[in-house]
């Protein structure tokens, strides 16, 4: 594979350490993710187990993990360099083990107990288990706070209820992190609980969510909780802090999406630019020469350079601990946007061969509009974003 851009500017701002850590899995990306997806995606199947199987191999559903569990002893910025690198190729393949991490792993790591990391977390780095992410809703998107799953406390425990839909890799999970309503008449954001419910108790009902055509290669399920009794040692966090689990998470996982879309905006770049250097119209001269088309060449670059050096900087204020949800809520939106806009104008510049899914960019464009919704609707993120700016405004998020 030519040299990508994004590599001279990744060069640039990383140490060589990180650069290195990149580079391995850009390789691995390179062979075991490029030359596959496009068989994959004709045979509509999910990332293969071989695939995910690799992946684990190579350590990447350990990668914020402290050694001590199991994990690579990496951190959030890894995880963000192995979202560029993988989502080069393809946003499926880059979520299935991103999606472990930064909203699997992540709430455990930041918020569970010593036994529920001890007893959770080698497994879930050696990619033997997956959590996945039970937040969203079929009522209740936007509107997390206030989830219509209830948890009602019994004798033996509590009795979970409802369903949650749009969990990423449910069809691989061994346990769901469910957010749930536990005391409706407590002050805003200390109404839910985070709750760990293996997959396999009674109750829990999953099914996949079919005629998904954006990450068609990862598993996007709807879990129903059917009287589902949960114990005190499932309880992730605090009771009431629900809410805290899961915008502390949420934080991470922004960023998480933020290089998704510029791993998609990678990939075009390279791939308008080479061809739009090789393709020949009027008098047999490349199409690169009209100006129009290297407005928008210089324009995607511009996008990735720019939205680029911006995350990695977010991800040092994150592992530093100062990152607002704001500046998280920002970068999502400068990357998803951009990036999605530039993806239609990249497939223009390169004409018809730009539908055909063998050239690449259609894929990046249906996955591209994923990361305006996922981990928060642009929309909304932008009432959240604006909150300090207006300060005298009531807020409708919390
Ligand atoms: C492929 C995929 C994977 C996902 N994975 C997960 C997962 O693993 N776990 C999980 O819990 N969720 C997941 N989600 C769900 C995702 O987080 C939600 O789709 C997202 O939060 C938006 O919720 P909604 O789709 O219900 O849209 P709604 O809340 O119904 O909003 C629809 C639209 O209304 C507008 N809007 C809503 N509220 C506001 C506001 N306050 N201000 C301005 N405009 C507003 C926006 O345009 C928004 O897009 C996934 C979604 C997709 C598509």
């Amino acid at each position: 594979m030519a040299s990508r851009r994004i590599d001279t500017y990744l060069q640039d701002l990383l140490g060589e350490d990180r650069y290195d850590f990149y580079s391995a899995v850009r390789d691995f990306s390179d062979d075991a993710i490029g030359p596959k997806i496009l068989e994959w995606e004709r045979s509509h199947c999910h990332i293969p187990d071989e695939a995910i199987a690799q992946m684990a191999e190579l350590g990447l559903f350990g990668i914020p993990v402290p050694e001590e569990f199991g994990g690579q002893g990496g951190d959030h910025l890894d995880l963000v360099l192995m979202g560029l690198a993988l989502g080069y190729h393809s946003q499926s393949a880059a979520i299935t083990p991103g999606a472990a991490v930064s909203l699997g792993i992540k709430p455990l790591l930041l918020c569970g107990n010593e036994s529920q990391k001890r007893e959770h977390l080698p497994d879930l780095a050696a990619g033997k288990r997956m959590f996945v992410f039970g937040l969203s809703e079929p009522g209740r998107g936007s509107d997390a706070a206030n989830p219509e799953v209830t948890a009602a406390k019994g004798d033996a425990g509590w009795i979970l209820k409802g369903e949650k839909c749009w969990s990423t890799n449910a069809e691989w999970a061994s346990h769901v992190v469910v957010h749930a309503m536990t005391d409706p008449d407590a002050p805003n954001g200390q109404r839910s609980t985070c709750f760990i419910v293996p997959m396999d108790r009674e109750g829990v009902h999953y099914q996949e969510m079919a005629g998904k055509k954006a990450w068609e290669q990862s598993s996007t399920g709807s879990i129903m909780f059917d009287n589902v009794l949960v114990h005190e040692e499932d309880l992730l966090g605090e009771l009431g802090g629900g809410f805290k689990v899961m915008v502390t998470t949420l934080n991470g996982g922004r960023l998480f999406v933020a290089a998704l879309a510029l791993g998609s905006l990678a990939f075009a770049l390279d791939r308008c630019s080479k061809y739009v250097q090789e393709r020949t119209q009027f008098n047999d001269q490349a199409i690169g020469r009209f100006q129009r088309v290297q407005d928008v060449i210089l324009d995607m670059d511009m996008a990735l350079e720019k939205n680029l050096t911006w995350l990695i900087h977010l991800c040092e204020l994150y592992l530093a601990g100062n990152l607002s949800r704001e500046q998280a809520a920002k970068i999502k939106i400068s990357c998803s946007n951009e990036a999605s806009d530039l993806l239609v104008k990249a497939m223009e510049i390169c004409g018809g061969v730009a539908c055909l899914d063998e050239f690449g960019l259609i894929r990046h464009h249906n996955d591209l509009f994923v990361t305006r919704v996922g981990e928060g609707s642009n929309l909304a993120l932008k009432t959240l974003a604006t909150r300090p700016l207006l300060p005298e405004i009531r807020n409708i998020l919390q």
